[in-house]
């Protein structure tokens, strides 16, 4: 079943639940062994809270969340423990992510606690062999986060992630908060780590270029929901839902010769707790038509033969 999300809203005097606000609404979304797969989207349209629903962070409010097969709600505590060392969560921003007043050694010991793996020499070397995965020296495990710099700190938290040995791995944004001359390291680093472990990404991200390079699937969402998903080379050649359109059409062009798509996204997303009905991108659809205020377009495949799928009235 498709996957949804709600957040209670509280308010007045006694801040009580006053709405629910759906910050996931039907996602359905499979990931294959060995295959990244890019969600795009602007902020604010649901791609942080579905990442934090893959690693078990957010219960969902409704739908199924399966791996290899087993469906996560089904699990005893013990198997659910097992199941979260498979998938991990690589956060934003490495320094809230990593605890001021520990060293990078009690760190990364963290996962070996949580989920009893190895102790003593083979622990310790374990840890050495995750720096050097990393790109990291021994030496660092002696320092506090805050003598790393941005990069290296991103370097440990994607080392701590792959103490459990995941098969997958759910990236929120990982670049986001480094020097751009940092980014592309980390995005080598990353390249290398999947082709080398056999991992599996869910690549959160609203940087198009870095999408397009990293993916093979990319879903794209607009509040809450996925609008258009493709091979990764298919939708950044022929985006089909104007939402991708226009979303295309707004990033800088490298190229300041090439064809630009006329329509390029205007406004803001709307707050998901006031999501426009019927189409919700219809506030800022330049397409928009009567029956997009009324009816929810279905996710449908556009073309025979591909599996690129859109959710347009038009289409
Ligand atoms: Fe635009 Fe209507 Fe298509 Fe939504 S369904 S993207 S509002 S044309």
């Amino acid at each position: 079943d498709a996957l949804s999300v709600d957040f209670p809203v509280h308010g007045g005097l006694l801040r009580r639940e006053v709405a629910r606000l759906r910050a996931v609404r039907d996602v359905s979304l499979a990931l294959r062994a060995g295959e990244v797969l890019g969600i795009l989207g602007e902020s604010g349209c649901g791609k942080t809270t579905l990442g934090r629903a893959l690693v078990g962070l957010i219960e969902p409010s409704a739908g199924t969340l399966r791996v290899e097969g087993h469906d996560v709600a089904t699990l005893s505590p013990d198997e659910r423990r097992r199941l979260t060392r498979d998938v991990q969560m690589v956060f934003q921003d490495p320094f809230a992510s990593l605890n001021p007043r520990k060293r990078i050694r009690q760190s990364l010991a963290l996962p070996f606690d949580t989920h009893g793996l190895a102790t003593g020499d083979a622990r310790e070397a374990r840890i050495r062999e995750l720096m050097a995965l990393v790109g990291l020296a021994p030496e660092h495990l002696e320092r506090w986060p805050h003598e790393l710099s941005g990069g290296q700190r991103q370097r440990v938290a994607i080392a701590r992630a792959l103490a459990t040995q995941p098969k997958v791995l759910v990236l929120d944004e990982p670049l986001s908060a480094l020097d751009m001359s940092i980014q592309s390291q980390v995005l080598n680093l990353l390249v290398e780590l999947q082709q080398r472990l056999g991992l599996s990404y869910v690549f959160i991200s609203h940087d198009l270029a870095v999408v397009e390079y990293l993916s093979d699937r990319v879903a794209v969402m607009y509040l809450g929901r996925v609008v258009e998903s493709a091979p990764a080379a298919r939708l950044f050649a022929s985006p089909r839902h104007p939402y991708t359109q226009a979303l295309l059409a707004s990033a800088p062009d490298p190229d300041p010769r090439a064809a630009r798509v006329e329509r390029p996204l205007e406004g803001e997303v709307p707050g998901a707790l006031h999501a426009p009905a019927g189409c919700s991108f219809h506030t800022r659809c330049p397409l928009a038509q009567p029956r997009c205020r009324e009816s929810v377009p279905e996710l449908r495949i556009v073309d025979t033969g591909v599996p690129h799928a859109a959710a347009c009235h038009l289409l």
